[in-house]
């Protein structure tokens, strides 16, 4: 499949996450309905923190600090995106009181 090559490619970036929203979405998605590339992520997620945790002599459950991680970017995705839609409120509201300044400049 074309999409878990594209998705392969974006484990690392998730993990340094250094994923725009789309990028983010699309892969969290991909991750819920792919087991392939769920493993995939789990094995990396593994060599990248794993190791790091080995080293420091911490004990570690592997699946649920992935699950941890998952979720957490799936909040934070969700928190952007609601950044943005206020944003995007703001901006028509500026636009709203401009459009209504000129108005009234003009009426009166
Ligand atoms: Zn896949």
């Amino acid at each position: 499949m074309i999409e878990c090559k594209q998705m392969e490619k974006l484990i690392p970036q998730f993990l340094d996450d250094d994923l725009d929203n789309q990028d983010l979405s699309d892969f969290l998605d991909h991750i819920d309905s792919c087991p392939e590339c769920k493993e995939e992520l789990t094995i990396q997620f593994l060599v990248r923190v794993g190791m790091q945790r080995l080293e420091d002599g911490n004990t570690f459950n592997l699946a649920q600090e992935l699950e941890r991680e998952l979720t957490e970017a799936k909040k934070k995705m969700h928190r952007r995106k609601t950044l943005v839609l206020i944003s995007y409120v703001l901006e028509i509201s500026v636009a709203a009181l401009f459009a209504l300044c000129i108005l009234l400049t003009i009426a009166l």
